[in-house]
């Protein structure tokens, strides 16, 4: 491998960029005309309009002319980051087709868990728990009530192929089946092409604890421990930190373990994390994401092992213990503790709107124990409306939870960025909250308490 593609933009493509020249490979980067001066395609040796004449988003989704920039330029492998064409099957299959390595799992492997209801039979066939549920699609709206009336309320419908933390919906009582059945349904065919929804009971404050998966194509699957991403607004993450802090030894073993035995179970390649949500008594898988995610960073900072290099190496074919040097999973070890906050141009004083304009100042944090991973956060930029939100990902490590709060609270207050609006005044409400010191926030803190909106 000598050349990558980077299909994405924004903070993730820096990212991989960055590890990708580390690894001394040459970078190709891809560009929407919307983002002719977005950070990312300056980074890259190289850098190609796509998608041209298409809006935006699809400009990065268009496959076809992807894969033609990446045999233009001699590319011989593709990262995809997350989000748009991360967990394309068509995408990783035209790659396969074109002679090109996709940096992800199989074509097989995005099947899998590109359908919340198969992964969760995958994840059953392997001896994990799951959360009680229809264990496949539910046709009817009287189904749901049925299974609603034999579980108790509330329960939750989702969306087969949902993600991002939409297509879900939470019914409170018998009287909310039919309009949220019909709804659910309609969203989910208009969100993500396919009315397909299952149901299961809805889990009342638990914590949301994933694992770091890397596994190689010679049959090594390793865990890099758990982060705990219980911090969401609307089911979506906020603040992610690792190791958690509820978890035992022991606890943290079996969760780990067992998020092994389902990828082993799979023959999974590349890196992926394993969710699952924790109660006081026990923990229930939910998915796969079958990619690199956003808060990959409190992993990396807590075990020092860089996961980008590593999906690359992976991909390359080599080995997780003879050619990337990690060791068997007895001597891997992490050490303190690490906290990421999610700075977005969005509005906390107006329902979250993203904000878009200029970046008149922006003044970083620096000093012992902090990473910014951005993309367009310089002096100068301009946030235009049509990609997401997150600005910079602002990540900090300390001995112990503790110390890492008090060091992402001086952070915070280190930024100076003027000319748009962040939520950064948000998360230093959410910071500061005896609930979030103590360590006890659930999935939902943010949404049940009302003065963090203050
Ligand atoms: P997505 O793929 O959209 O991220 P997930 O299945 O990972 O969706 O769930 C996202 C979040 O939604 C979880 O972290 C949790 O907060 C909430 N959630 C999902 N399923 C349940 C459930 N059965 N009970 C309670 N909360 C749930």
């Amino acid at each position: 491998m000598k050349k990558v593609l980077i299909a994405n933009r924004g903070e993730i493509a820096v990212r991989i960029i960055r590890a990708c020249h580390e690894l001394k490979l040459a970078t190709v980067a891809i560009f929407a005309k919307e983002d002719d001066l977005s950070v990312h395609r300056f980074k890259a040796d190289e850098a190609y309009l796509v998608g041209a004449g298409k809006r935006p988003i699809e400009a990065y989704l268009d496959m076809d002319d992807i894969i033609r920039i990446a045999k233009k330029t001699g590319a011989d492998a593709i990262h995809p980051g997350y989000g748009f064409l991360a967990e394309n099957e068509m995408f990783a299959a035209k790659c396969r087709q074109a002679g090109i390595v996709f940096i992800g799992p199989t074509v097989e492997q995005l099947q899998i868990f590109g359908d919340k209801i198969k992964a969760k039979e995958a994840a059953l066939a392997a001896g994990l728990h799951t959360i009680p549920g229809s264990n496949g699609p539910v046709e009817s709206a009287e189904a749901v009530r049925k299974f609603g009336q034999k579980h108790g309320f509330p329960i939750m419908v989702k969306a087969a192929l949902g993600g991002g933390g939409r297509g879900m919906r939470i019914i409170q009582s018998e009287q909310e089946v039919d309009e949220s059945f019909d709804r659910a349904r309609s969203e989910a065919k208009q969100s993500f092409g396919d009315d397909e929804i299952y149901v299961e009971k809805y889990l009342e404050n638990p914590k949301h604890i994933e694992v770091q998966i890397l596994a190689d194509q010679h049959g090594n699957v390793i865990h890099l421990f758990e982060r705990d991403c219980s911090v969401q607004r609307r089911h979506q993450k906020v603040i992610e930190f690792a190791p958690s802090i509820v978890l035992n030894n022991a606890r943290r073993e079996e969760i780990c373990n067992a998020a092994v035995r389902l990828m082993k179970s799979v023959n999974y390649q590349n890196a992926g994390t394993v969710e699952f949500l924790v109660t006081n008594d026990n923990y229930y898988f939910i998915e796969v994401n079958p990619r690199v995610q956003v808060e990959h960073t409190v992993t990396e900072m807590i075990t020092n092992i860089d996961i980008v290099q590593s999906q690359i190496l992976i991909a390359a074919g080599e080995d997780l213990h003879k050619d990337l040097m990690i060791p068997d999973q007895s001597e891997i070890f992490f050490h303190g503790c690490a906290i990421q906050c999610r700075i977005t141009t969005e509005d906390p004083e107006n329902n979250f709107m993203p904000d878009t304009g200029k970046i008149e100042t922006y003044r970083s944090p620096g000093g012992y124990g902090v990473r910014l991973d951005g993309g367009n956060a310089y002096t100068g930029s301009v946030i235009t409306p049509y990609f997401d939100s997150l600005l910079v990902k602002a990540c900090v490590s300390s001995r112990n939870f503790k110390g890492a709060v008090m060091k992402m609270n001086r952070v915070l207050n280190e930024f100076i960025i003027r000319g748009v609006k962040t939520n950064i005044p948000f998360m230093q409400n959410v910071l500061n909250h005896p609930v979030f010191r103590a360590g006890k926030a659930h999935t939902t803190f943010i949404d049940s308490t009302p003065e963090l909106f203050i």
